[in-house]
């Protein structure tokens, strides 16, 4: 089965052609993010707009990339959330007449489950049952994977998701968005010991995470400093605000991986391209006879490969879409 799937949910307009679920025929990503760096994040407006001018181009690179003709497609796939309303919106119409027109089956795809699904594109031996640490832009989320089409949320953040703190405690930093990146690069040559950052609800028996509190004490560092006119380390603090998140995410990635009884752990969303976390949670995994997978960092953000991928499993039972599918900001896992 050839898939065709669009993503456009936050700030990347994207078409892929997936084959069988498994083999990507092409995956063609138009990003916006210098567009959006001027005003230190994404504005929907903006987003929505350049969703509109990319969306036909892309498909057609993506088609092209594989060789293939509209007509070769067997079923189009979109993320209906969650996500931006009015991005969401230009793939989710997109879609719709497109799957119309060729009439082909429509099927809606939840973006998060898309990011736990690029790890099936990228190890064609993974299947489930495993547990996912979903670390992305919007979302930190342990998952329990028990089947191609059966989630458990075990637990996720009270408030901030992790891609967020680093993009926020980046943007204090004075270092152009998105922060994750930057951050990583600046840490690289930091003291991660240097500054004892809090981890929130690390040692807690629950599977949630808490990151405003991170957020606030890098904040408070910062501004100290500079009132007393001391100077900063800013690698000093990106290294020591990195390991406080990391530490927390491994850990309780670990027990979710021990209540749900898994052999499996895989990690996925934007902040699945951060080295340190995928170091660390491989070293633990190693320790703990886990197996262990992180996506290449192409199929880590943003991309229609990965929504392609759950598109196909979900029509292989039967769970498509009408045409009156509409775009969900908010929608939740599992959905
Ligand atoms: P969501 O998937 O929750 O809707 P999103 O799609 O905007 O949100 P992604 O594109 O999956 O999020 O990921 C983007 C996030 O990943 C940003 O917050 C970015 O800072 C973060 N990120 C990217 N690379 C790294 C890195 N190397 N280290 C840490 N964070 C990173
Ligand atoms: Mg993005
Ligand atoms: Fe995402």
């Amino acid at each position: 089965r050839l898939v065709l799937a669009l993503e456009t949910s936050c700030d990347e307009t994207s078409a892929a052609l997936v084959l069988g679920g498994r083999t990507i025929l092409s995956n063609v990503i138009s990003s916006q993010v210098p567009l959006h760096r001027k005003y230190g994040g994404v504005v929907p407006e903006i987003a929505s707009r350049k969703h509109i001018e990319n969306i036909i181009g892309v498909v057609d690179e993506a088609l092209t990339a594989a060789d293939k003709k509209l007509s070769d497609i067997d079923a189009v796939g979109v993320t209906y959330g969650p996500g931006l309303v009015g991005a969401l919106l230009v793939g989710v119409a997109a879609a719709k007449a497109m799957a119309f027109a060729l009439d082909v089956p429509l099927i809606g795809v939840n973006h998060l489950e898309g990011h736990v699904f690029a790890n099936l594109l990228a190890f064609p031996e993974l299947e489930p049952p495993f547990v996912a640490l979903v670390v992305s832009g919007g979302h930190t989320s342990l998952v329990h994977v028990r089947g191609y089409n059966t989630f458990e949320l075990m637990g996720q953040t009270r408030d901030d998701a992790a891609g967020e703190a680093f993009d926020k405690i980046a943007r204090v930093m004075g270092l152009p968005y998105p922060g994750g990146p930057e951050i990583e690069r600046l840490a690289a040559s930091g003291n991660r010991h240097a500054i004892a950052f809090p981890r929130a609800l690390a040692g807690k028996d629950n599977l949630e995470f808490s990151f405003s509190g991170l957020k606030s004490a890098v904040l408070n560092y910062l501004n100290s400093a500079a009132q007393k006119g001391e100077p900063v380390v800013l690698a000093d603090v990106a290294a020591s605000f990195q390991s406080s998140i990391v530490s927390v995410l491994v850990n309780k990635t670990l027990q979710a991986a021990r209540k749900a009884a898994v052999d499996t752990v895989v990690v996925a969303g934007g902040v699945a391209a951060n080295g340190e976390l995928k170091r660390e949670l491989s070293v633990i995994c190693e320790q703990e006879n886990l197996r262990f997978f992180a996506p290449p960092l192409a199929l880590c953000t943003d991309n229609a490969a990965m929504i392609a991928c759950r598109a196909n499993y979900k029509l292989l039972v039967g769970k498509v879409s009408d045409l009156t599918l509409n775009a969900v900001p908010s929608l939740k896992l599992g959905e």
